[in-house]
């Protein structure tokens, strides 16, 4: 039957029945084109075999014989038996042995007499070749079967009831069918410029390779076949990317030019200098903000960077022009200090700022809405209370985002909305390399902060267990006595029926009672904002020696005389958010620790964790490890980033290409920012098919 899309179910393809459709969909395959790219988990060389004879112990085989004995053995345990089949060929014989399987099915499957391939590893059992569990085919007629037989042969990952002769039978049909529908959608040139195939062979040749000697490159991922696949999906995902920053950065808006007054008397009266980092990424704001485009753009910095002061200059100058600048962060205690810190920087410049928060007294609610309204205040400072529909203003010419991975990307919009095309500055302390921001923040600028303020130094850090506690106990003590002040962290607040965690409520208790001659307090999400509030405030006072909390205090927090970070359970904790508590502290000129403590009976993967946090300090290479142990998909998770997965590619390996790609898709965009000459008409239309829903290729986002 004739097709005319890809997008067409895949019942319309030959073979495939309403039973078929239904299994295919659990794997997530529902048209021609999901079919087309799901591709081969690995591949088999069933072009000629080794005889059985030759067969290496403890080497993964495939081979080829016929089935001479069926049989079900006892155990020797007397529980169950072990179901054999004896194959063999000119050379020898194998067994091949299962221990789970359904006897009904496995007496009907298989006859005396068959032919089958087996794949497996080749196991010695008592002086006899074995194979338990194998992967194996029958191969009804040694000619006709060509698919399954005599080359090499695709194996993609089953789903019950869906075998792999099924799925390779369907595939190949998908291609007969559907491969003359394709048309290559990338230019000649950029084809050329990598030595790409074009995307028929490919999609072929991935699937059943035709040559003989492919199946190193197959097996190492570096087949040209899988390397055009994947050039594919990165240049559609930048041009995407790239085409929507586009939209954004061409609208119109109100350009600022760099203050002239408040901001070098704001300068003047900070105690230190900027840091080099600083000066740049403020520069590169301020040369946006002074163009009338929208500004999109990402201040990445480690924690302890100084990306508040970036953005509180950044905010001087549209405030200068008597325009509103809104600052949303994730938490009200987050909210609370900057207002603070602003307040203090901000004194001596007569600027109206606000906080906004979503547990205020209705009258001061009331009022602060009226002012924002109004204008007459100038910085908003707020939580998710500031995407409120009861929340407008009079001219909002700068959104600051702090702390964006905490926040959706439906959010940062809705905040956008509340004035018309302003500037973005969205800012972040997880560090993600260079490669990976090109997919997730591809339609952002990039700003990165890699220094840190001059003084700073290396927070000392070390994985305790249980026995060490009261040493600790000993340290702090030395330490609360020369003023200082620690952190100490836990997990979750309450005690949960099943897991034994040491609440922090309990454990507040505790360490009241070990440090009688200090002062402890808690802090946690359930308490109300007021006492928050005063808790942080005479925390920051240095009235507070020890703060026991929750995860609340994890981002943001900046009370430099505290020198101390304990973190309980820290088997539980992610890289990130280890490395955003240890961020807390080494924040003032005195040496700072950080105690990581861990259960003996840790999994090796939060070992790994712990040790990368006692050998390294740059949020950067933590980034770096943490998406190594976690891999990009839950290292970026989904939600925030709203991106397409990817179907051939893999972030890590295939980074080079990933690059090669952008410079293709820019070089594009640069030529034609909204792709709108006839010759891209082909890749427009891609690109819709590709990305459809995923990016608004419109723009406004
Ligand atoms: P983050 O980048 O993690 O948001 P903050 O903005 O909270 O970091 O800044 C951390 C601390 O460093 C604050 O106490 C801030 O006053 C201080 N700071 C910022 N810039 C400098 C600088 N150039 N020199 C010294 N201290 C600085
Ligand atoms: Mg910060």
């Amino acid at each position: 039957m004739p097709l005319n899309s890809l997008d067409t179910s895949l019942q319309y393809i030959k073979g495939v029945g309403p039973r078929l459709a239904e299994l295919f969909r659990k794997k997530d395959i529902y048209s021609i084109e999901d079919a087309l790219y799901f591709l081969p988990r690995t591949y088999e060389d069933r072009q000629h075999f080794k005889p059985l004879k030759d067969l290496i112990v403890g080497q993964r085989e495939t081979s080829f014989g016929v089935i001479q004995r069926l049989a079900f053995v006892p155990m020797r345990s007397g529980r169950g038996k072990i179901f054999e089949l004896v194959i063999s060929d000119d050379s020898g014989w194998i067994v091949a042995k299962w221990f789970h399987y359904n006897a009904q099915y496995m007496m009907t499957k298989f006859k005396i007499g068959m032919h089958v391939v087996f794949t497996g590893e080749i196991k010695l059992f008592k002086y006899q070749k074995e194979i338990t569990h194998p992967d194996i085919e029958i191969i009804e007629d040694m000619k006709k079967d060509s698919l399954h037989f005599g080359r090499i042969v695709p194996v993609y990952s089953e789903t019950e009831g869906l075998f792999q002769k099924t799925i390779r039978r369907i595939v190949k049909n998908v291609l007969d069918q559907s491969l003359s529908l394709i048309e290559d959608p990338l230019p000649e040139d950029i084809r050329k410029r990598h030595a790409l195939w074009d995307l028929k062979t490919s999609l072929r040749e991935i699937h059943f390779p035709t040559h003989a000697d492919s199946l190193p490159a197959l097996f190492s991922g570096n087949h040209p076949a899988r390397r055009r696949l994947v050039f594919d999906e990165f240049f559609f995902l930048e041009l995407g990317l790239l085409l929507k920053r586009s939209h954004v950065t061409k609208e119109k808006t109100q350009s600022f030019p760099t203050s002239q007054s408040l901001k070098p008397k704001l300068l003047t009266s900070l105690p230190f200098q900027l840091t080099q980092s600083q000066i740049t990424a403020l520069a590169q704001i301020e040369q946006d903000l002074s163009h009338p485009h929208p500004m999109n753009r990402l201040l990445q910095g480690d924690v302890g960077s100084g990306k508040t002061l970036v953005a509180l200059l950044s905010a001087l100058s549209v405030i200068e022009q008597g325009h509103q600048v809104a600052l949303m962060v994730p938490t009200e205690i987050l909210a609370e200090q900057h207002t603070k810190t602003l307040q203090e920087l901000l004194s001596p410049l007569a600027i109206n700022l606000g906080l906004l928060k979503s547990d205020m007294k209705k009258s001061e609610k009331e009022k602060l809405i009226f002012d924002i309204q109004s204008g007459s205040i100038t910085l908003v400072i707020g939580t998710h209370a500031l995407i409120q529909s009861d929340i407008a203003f009079k001219n909002l010419g700068l959104v600051i985002i702090d702390e964006q991975h905490r926040f959706g990307v439906e959010q940062r919009l809705l905040l956008k909305k509340k004035g018309h095309n302003p500037h973005m500055l969205v800012m972040t302390a997880t560090p993600i390399p260079r490669t990976l921001a090109l997919t997730v923040y591809g339609d952002l600028d990039v700003s990165v902060m890699t220094e840190l303020p001059a003084g700073r130094k290396p927070v000392k850090t070390k994985v305790l267990r249980e026995p060490q506690r009261l040493k600790l106990y000993e340290f702090m003590k030395k330490e609360f006595l020369k003023g200082r002040q620690a952190y100490v962290v836990y997990p979750l607040i309450e005690e949960s029926e099943k897991v034994d965690l040491k609440d922090a409520t309990q454990m507040a208790e505790h360490l009241k009672k070990i440090f009688k001659e200090f002062r402890v307090e808690l802090l946690h999400g359930r308490m109300d904002g007021s006492e928050k509030n005063k808790i942080m405030l005479e925390f920051k006072k240095g009235h507070i020696h020890a703060l026991v909390s929750t995860t609340v205090i994890e981002v943001g927090i900046d009370v430099p005389n505290s020198t101390i970070m304990v973190v309980e359970h820290a088997e539980r904790f992610g890289l990130s958010q280890l490395h955003q508590l240890r961020g807390r502290i080494g924040r003032g000129s005195e040496n700072s620790f950080c105690f990581l403590m861990a259960h003996y009976m840790s999994s090796e993967e939060a070992q790994e964790r712990l040790k990368a946090m006692e050998e390294f300090q740059s949020g950067f290479k933590i980034a770096e490890i943490d998406l190594k142990i976690r891999g990009p998909g839950e290292f970026l998770g989904t939600r925030q980033s709203g991106l397409p997965g990817f179907r051939v590619a893999n972030l890590i390996t295939d980074q080079t290409w990933l690059m090669e790609a952008r410079k293709e898709a820019e070089f594009i965009i640069e030529q034609d920012p909204y792709l709108s000459l006839p010759q891209y008409l082909p890749l427009k239309e891609a690109l819709k098919s590709r990305w459809q829903n995923k990016i608004n290729l419109m723009g406004a986002g």
